[in-house]
């Protein structure tokens, strides 16, 4: 693999490598409207999110800022976005109430979000049940982003981030997991990197100097979408006062308050990104050159020398 590197200059090459993500980004999006009976735009961004619920993978970070970009949306005129499709999926363990009120208000936001005719030709939000190997392997061929936003520290290693990085996605996410080994082999350029370290956040379990209740009195994006979980536009058919108490009861367990700002700078990035489709391309294809490194021959050889 790491012989594509050969090509990262070549436009023909790139150009067909774009045509197999667009070939399986149709295909996707021909599964989603079959299914779903969504039409979601093949050619927006494919921001996908894809792994067991919990809250220290932060798909309710992943939501939340999707209820802010809504705000903005409405209140900002000069507000402009590249279209985008964000897919989650994922299930949740019988018995993680948490977790299946994350699944509640992802669904809840995506049907406000994808009726809103002012919004909807701009980003659309599905969340697709039964998240297995058949779905995965739709999935990970369709993806520009892959969505690894975990708390620093918290994921040993992950293996969705290296299934993504070997099908050209591009990494957003932490310095977590196997995170860090994918940025070391393709550096800042190829991947986008936010939030707290693990040290930061040891501190901060350490020093018990970490106040969700000073995060939201001080963040006032983060204040909208946090009272939004009990009144507005996403609480019709109920609201979610479990996530709005967790929130406060754990103080924020996982620091969802403190790196949501710098995970909307982030998405910026990499939306800036997408706007210089060579270099996109370019990127992909370093990303897939770079992916050898997780073979599990490899792996497993490391393991017997060193372990
Ligand atoms: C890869 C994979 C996982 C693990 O995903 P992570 O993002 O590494 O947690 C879980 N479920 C399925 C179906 C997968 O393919």
């Amino acid at each position: 693999l790491i012989k594509l590197l050969h090509f990262t200059e070549d436009a023909s090459a790139l150009e067909k490598l774009n045509k197999v993500k667009q070939f399986y980004k149709n295909n996707l999006a021909t599964f989603i409207k079959k299914k779903y009976s969504i039409s979601v735009d093949p050619l927006s961004i494919f921001d996908i999110h894809v792994k067991r619920i919990h809250s220290y993978k932060r798909q309710i970070m992943n939501i939340l800022r999707l209820m802010h970009v809504y705000n903005e949306f409405y209140e900002n005129p000069n507000f402009d976005m590249l279209p985008r499709t964000y897919i989650f999926g994922g299930k949740a363990a019988p018995s993680y109430y948490i977790a299946k009120e994350t699944i509640r208000l992802i669904n809840t936001v995506a049907s406000v979000i994808n009726a809103d005719k002012k919004v909807n030709k701009k980003m659309k939000i599905i969340f697709l049940e039964n998240y297995g190997i058949s779905l995965a392997e739709k999935l990970f061929p369709a993806a520009n982003v892959s969505e690894q936003i975990s708390t620093a520290g918290k994921e040993a290693s992950g293996t969705s981030n290296m299934k993504f990085m070997m099908n050209g996605a591009i990494t957003l996410g932490t310095l977590d997991g196997a995170n860090v080994e994918i940025h070391d082999a393709v550096g800042d350029d190829n991947c986008v990197i936010f939030g707290l370290n693990a040290n930061e956040v040891l501190s901060y379990y350490q020093n018990g100097r970490y106040s969700a209740w000073d995060e939201y009195n001080n963040n006032p994006a983060i204040h909208r979408v946090i009272d939004q979980l009990l009144t507005g536009p996403f609480t019709s058919n109920g609201d979610f006062r479990s996530l709005y108490n967790y929130f406060f009861g754990s103080n924020d367990e996982y620091f969802v308050f403190k790196d949501f700002d710098a995970y909307c700078q982030a998405h910026n990035r990499i939306e800036k990104k997408y706007r210089d489709a060579a270099a996109w391309h370019k990127s992909s294809l370093i990303n897939i050159a770079h992916s050898g490194m997780f073979s599990s021959d490899r792996t497993i050889k490391e393991y017997a020398d060193d372990i």
